[in-house]
């Protein structure tokens, strides 16, 4: 049997394992993909440092690009936009594979599905070792929204579209149409320059982008970011833009506490804030229930996305090619065999997407 090789995630401060598996034949409603890119999310960081517990040993990352391998049987033929799947397709796909039968599928939740099952980040088992991003292959359950890329979308550009990008989309779909609103970003990493694009590309009347570091300021701007601020000037930056009412949206990327406060205070009455940041623990805030109640405002959470987020994301990054530069948030390349010096320079420039390529 022909053997492939995988990254294997022990623990915080192991080194990776390279480790040679027998590739799988793809079983009822599988597709094997032969990965041509990873990218290294911030919450893959999170894991390496320690900061957030996955079962071990795993294979991690979930921002993966690849071509069809084979496929098994009954595996779909089609992709998230109705066009066909053929081997040799080079696709990206969910982060997550969701059952579409379950009480949270069918309630328009398929990132909470009661079976799920989230790329880079389940404990391999004997034949289900190729489940993440940091290795040659990757075998696709039942229940994954594969989307076949178009040429001019490159690897390492379509790598963090089915996180972070895929992510900004459903928060702009909570939002609601961003046309003519003022919308306050907080945070101007991958995903808060990707939220600052999305906006101005609705059609968004101000863009008030937030961030602690000021050098980030320049790229906010060239992202579409109209206006920006530090934490410090950011309410006084709200008031004068919207005439003293407030924002009226706010997506927060950041997942600092003291940003997601700045987000649901800074709302004008009846505005919206959309948390996504605050995936790992970050601290209590305080909340006046009669703010909510007197300035009628509405704070929706959000985990990950739907399938339907994806297929926007990617629209997105073929429809924006060059009008916006996400080709500067491709970070460097280092081969599997490398992934240790990845990780350690990933960590050294936030901000940017590391790729792995088998
Ligand atoms: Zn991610
Ligand atoms: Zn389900």
């Amino acid at each position: 049997m022909q053997k492939a090789l995988a990254a294997v995630f022990t623990g915080h401060g192991d080194p990776f394992r390279l480790e040679e598996f027998p590739i799988p034949a793809p079983g009822t409603g599988e597709t094997l993909v032969k990965i041509t890119c990873s990218t290294i999310c911030g919450s893959d960081m999170h894991t390496w440092h320690g900061r957030r517990q996955e079962p071990t040993p795993c294979v991690l990352g979930h921002e993966i690009v690849g071509t069809i391998a084979a496929f098994g049987p009954g595996s779909p033929r089609l992709d998230l936009r109705g066009e066909p799947l053929t081997e040799g397709d080079r696709i990206t796909w969910t982060l997550a594979a969701s059952c579409g039968e379950c009480f949270f599928c069918k309630r328009g939740l398929p990132q909470k599905c009661e079976h799920l099952f989230k790329y880079g980040h389940s404990a391999i088992a004997p034949g289900r070792e190729f489940s993440g991003g940091f290795a040659e292959y990757c075998l696709l359950t039942a229940g994954t929204g594969i989307i076949k890329l178009r040429a001019e979308l490159s690897d390492a550009l379509a790598a963090p579209a089915n996180c972070a990008v895929a992510t900004v989309a459903a928060a702009t779909r909570i939002s609601g149409n961003l046309e003519g609103q003022i919308v306050s970003v907080l945070g101007c990493g991958v995903l808060g320059l990707a939220a600052c694009a999305m906006a101005s590309e609705q059609g968004a009347a101000a863009i008030i982008a937030c961030d602690v570091d000021p050098f980030r300021e320049a790229t906010a701007r060239r992202f579409g970011a109209t206006h920006f601020h530090t934490p410090d000037t950011l309410r006084e930056g709200i008031a004068t833009t919207s005439h003293g009412r407030g924002a009226d949206i706010s997506i927060e990327l950041s997942g600092a506490n003291t940003a997601v406060s700045a987000a649901i205070d800074n709302l004008r009455i009846g505005g919206t804030a959309v948390i996504a940041g605050a995936a790992a623990p970050c601290g209590c805030i305080s909340l006046d229930p009669q703010m909510l109640v007197r300035r009628m405002v509405s704070i929706h959470g959000l985990h990950n996305y739907a399938p339907n987020d994806l297929v926007s994301a990617v629209g997105f990054l073929e429809q924006i090619q060059g009008k916006f530069p996400f080709s500067d948030l491709a970070g460097e390349n280092f081969a599997l065999t490398r992934i240790d010096e990845a990780f350690s320079s990933s960590g050294k420039r936030p901000g940017v997407r590391t790729a792995i390529t088998p």
